[in-house]
């Protein structure tokens, strides 16, 4: 085979298609955030980001940043090993023990993302459970879909938060086989959000567990921050919770919480925990002074959704096709992969303002966007340029306004 020719046809082909993805090369400057620095062909501009899953802004917060150097300071740089070969830190198992506080639970295991954490435990309880079947949301995300594949389980894929669908296919399964129902809070293109306490108890009447991942809700939803099912007073429902320290915190890496039996098997069994150099302790010190701050200063929970309030309220006085999100999370619609291309190669030629366009295959094709995630230190006047901005370039592409609600 000619694999030169074969890689080059495809990438050709994501290229004709504008589903060619092409890094930012960002240079964040800490203090400045919603601001940095932009690096593109050996020129360098100043950009205001719109894009960051960094939804807090924790990752440029003085107590992150400091917890993190002096933890650098103290203790260097690397883990040193894999978990069970001299790489379990102090910070570590401090990290484990506020994430089990977090969430109510009796414990939790840290992995090197949020990725990895799906992965191996889907993959893990998927394939040890005997005959076990996994229910999983049409909308879940990559990382689960990949442990539940991985697995070898059998995969039975409902629609997107219907209950019904759901009750359907565990109906005719038979009672006494292993069953995980795995699902989001918050998701993350669209910004809907699941009924989570049916989905447990639809989960517990079937005898499956309910697996649900909060990557984009922990920090920023409950009263101390711990999800969406926090909020809706469901923790004691979730059997294992999921989360990310590298989204709402700021830092990097993803977690399970649960009984002290579920992650004890997970910690045991999980190859993708097992066999991996463990986060460095660094990274596991900043994480835990971030937890400890969101978890305290709910005042951030409630300017962040301000903030998001704020952002649709004006994109829709000025017509934008806003998609309907209950969340932070708020879409803009375009419906074409290269004109959601276009239109933020001009948001960055002409206003300076970085914004990723999303396509095929993270959302269905036909539905592409644009993917605006204000933070608490997105001010008016950002939000009024960013408005202006997208104005100007929706009349030059001649987008519709309004198409989302058409
Ligand atoms: N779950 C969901 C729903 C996600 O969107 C993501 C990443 N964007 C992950 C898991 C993976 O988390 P991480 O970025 O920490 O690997």
């Amino acid at each position: 085979m000619d694999y030169e020719a074969f890689f080059a046809s495809h990438l050709r082909r994501l290229h004709d298609e504008g589903r060619y993805r092409v890094f930012a090369e960002l240079e964040r400057v800490a203090g400045a955030f919603p601001r940095a620095r932009f690096h593109q062909d050996g020129t360098v501009r100043d950009v205001t980001v719109w894009c960051s899953n960094d939804y807090l802004a924790m990752g440029q917060h003085p107590v992150v940043i400091e917890a993190m150097q002096a933890a650098i300071g103290a203790q260097g740089s690397g883990a040193g090993g894999t978990r069970n070969i001299s790489g379990t830190n102090t910070l570590h198992v401090a990290l484990e023990r506020e994430l089990a506080k977090l969430h109510d639970k009796d414990a939790a295991l840290v992995f090197t993302s949020g990725y990895v954490a799906n992965e191996t435990t889907l993959q893990t309880l998927g394939a040890m459970l005997p005959g076990c079947e996994l229910y999983s949301d049409a909308f879940n995300h990559a990382s689960m879909i990949a442990g539940i594949r991985h697995s070898g389980a059998v995969r039975k894929i409902f629609r997107h938060n219907d209950l019904a669908h759901l009750e359907e296919l565990l109906k005719v399964a038979d009672p006494a086989t292993p069953k995980i129902v795995a699902f989001e809070s918050v998701y993350s293109m669209d910004g809907d959000i699941s009924p989570i306490e049916e989905i447990c108890d639809l989960a517990h009447r079937y005898g499956a567990l309910a697996y649900l991942d909060e990557v984009h809700a922990v920090g920023m939803y409950g009263a101390r921050g711990a999800g969406v099912a926090e909020r809706d007073g469901a923790l004691g429902k979730v059997d294992i919770v999921q989360g990310t320290l590298a989204k709402a915190f700021g830092v990097v890496g993803g977690y399970i919480a649960s009984t002290a039996a579920t992650v004890d098997f997970v910690r045991s069994c999980g190859s993708g925990f097992i066999f991996s150099t463990s986060m460095p302790p660094a990274i596991a010190g900043a994480a835990l002074a971030s937890i400890r701050h969101v978890t305290a200063h709910p005042e951030l929970r409630v300017r962040h959704q301000e903030r998001a309030a704020t952002l649709k309220r004006k994109l829709a006085a000025a017509g934008l096709p806003i998609m309907p999100s209950v969340t932070h999370i708020v879409p803009v619609f375009v419906g074409d992969a290269a004109l959601a291309k276009q239109a933020t190669d001009l948001l960055m030629e002409r206003h300076s303002i970085y914004v990723q366009p999303i396509n095929y295959p993270t959302v269905p094709r036909g539905t592409e966007r644009l993917r605006l995630t204000p933070t608490p230190l997105h001010s008016d006047d950002h939000m009024e340029r960013l408005v202006e901005a997208l104005q100007d370039i929706w009349q030059t592409l001649g987008l519709s306004l309004r198409a989302a609600a058409e």
